[in-house]
């Protein structure tokens, strides 16, 4: 398959860098699940959709808007009392879309689009729509014109995108785009085993993490990404060496499993206020992490399995090639766009978000496999992957927990090489 790492478009007459894998797919199903999440709308989107000819329907138009709970200078359409969106019709459709009225942050679902600061604009689709990774769905490089589309108004409404390269070693922008370049090369290169790459760059972002190379980052040039291919190539079978011999102690198979809760905690924000419900969690995170307890008491969504079956999940079961092309949907989707790191919701340094991106791999293969295990197939499919990939996605979109400390102290730990190699052990399926 030829994959296409960058595109560039002319939008009208102004050249746009987007970066984006392109072979992300998505079809609306007509589901209805995002007419129920908080669209935030702004003053002027309301008085303009309260002139459009509208049919009413049971809401009178002066309750068609309240103002947003989270923030108040902007507003939401109201909900009907089963939870779904005022403007939405009896077939299911939205009366909005019909006309062509929708509110910008309505066009712009399922697609995640970032304005970055030194121009660059980068989109994915995020898998928590149903119709994301759709087989029979438009592939998002025939979608240049919707991505440029809403890039440019989001410019005006939202702060651009930006990201050192860690908190310690904040290089500019720039310097970073070089740098990833290199890490992107390397984690494409299909001709090499998925297991090697993920092992190859947590090798490589620990040697940028030592204070003896931060130049490396600093002065980074366009040779960056050939230089980072070559050392991979020639240090091929020592890293491969490296790799077979790491075995993940309890310690740190204890840390996997916390890992796991972390991603795949559902948390509601009014109920997390809670102190019962916090303690009620952190039981439940305990339980799991100690090898019992239940996944699904942490996210209802999650596989119904304790923490040593979630381990033993993976050892077994192989994957499919369609519940593959989901993964790399997922992965790449992440990688290319840059998403994992700078965006307004993640606020992560590049450094924690590719650690963060390396070691989202292994928890999905698990939670794909114990999707898998619990409706007792054979092997993993495209219903598992897609079941664990919309879970990580959330976690993607707006999980509080990366910010804390404690989960950055987490997430160094296990994607330390040794460590690392040794959680990439557990999992048989990682190829
Ligand atoms: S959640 Fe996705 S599939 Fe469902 S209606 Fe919205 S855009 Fe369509």
């Amino acid at each position: 398959m030829k994959t296409i790492h960058k595109s560039e478009m002319k939008n009208k007459g102004a050249n746009h860098i987007i970066d984006f894998y392109p072979r992300q797919r998505f079809s609306c199903r007509r589901c209805g699940f995002c007419c129920r999440l908080e669209i935030k709308i702004t003053p002027d989107e309301v008085n303009r959709l309260k002139k459009t000819m509208l049919p009413s329907g049971q809401y009178p138009p002066a309750e068609w808007f309240i103002t947003a709970p989270s923030q108040p200078s902007l507003f939401i359409a109201a909900k009907r009392e089963n939870g779904e969106c005022v403007f939405r019709d009896d077939s299911g459709g939205c009366v909005l879309h019909e006309l062509n009225a929708k509110p910008l942050i309505c066009r712009v679902f399922p697609l995640h689009v970032v304005n970055w600061e030194d121009g660059h604009c980068s989109a994915d689709l995020r898998f928590i729509c149903p119709g994301v990774g759709d087989a029979s769905g438009v592939l998002l490089e025939h979608q240049p014109e919707i991505i440029t589309g809403i890039a440019v108004p989001l410019k005006e409404r939202l702060a651009l995108g930006n990201t050192g390269y860690s908190d310690k070693n904040p290089a500019a922008l720039t310097a970073v785009y070089r740098v990833h370049a290199g890490y992107r090369a390397i984690l494409h290169d299909e001709t090499i085993p998925l297991k090697l790459r993920l092992y190859t760059l947590s090798r490589i972002i620990d040697f940028h993490a030592d204070k003896d190379n931060y130049n490396a980052i600093r002065a980074a040039d366009a040779g960056f990404a050939a230089d980072a291919m070559d050392f991979t190539r020639k240090a091929a079978s020592t890293l491969s060496t490296e790799l077979s011999k790491g075995i993940a102690s309890l310690r740190e198979i204890i840390d996997f499993r916390i890992l796991i809760t972390v991603y795949l905690r559902n948390d509601d924000p009014l109920t997390a206020r809670s102190l019962w419900r916090r303690l009620k969690i952190l039981c439940a995170h305990s339980m799991f992490a100690a090898g019992g307890g239940n996944l699904s008491r942490i996210n209802p969504h999650s596989p119904d399995t304790n923490g040593r079956q979630c381990l033993a999940a993976p050892g077994k079961l192989q994957m499919n090639e369609a519940a593959k092309e989901i993964f790399q949907q997922f992965l790449y989707g992440k990688l290319d766009s840059m998403h994992f790191c700078g965006s307004m919701v993640n606020g992560l340094s590049y450094e924690m978000g590719m650690r963060h991106l390396l070691l989202s791999v292994p928890v999905t293969f698990t939670v794909a496999a114990a999707f898998a295990r619990t409706s007792k197939r054979t092997v993993i499919g495209v219903d598992e992957m897609l079941a664990a990939v919309r879970l990580l996605d959330l976690t993607f979109g707006r999980s509080p927990f990366l910010q804390l400390k404690l989960t950055g102290k987490l997430l160094v730990r296990l994607s330390r090489p040794a460590t690392f190699a040794g959680i990439l052990n557990l999992i048989s399926s990682i190829k």
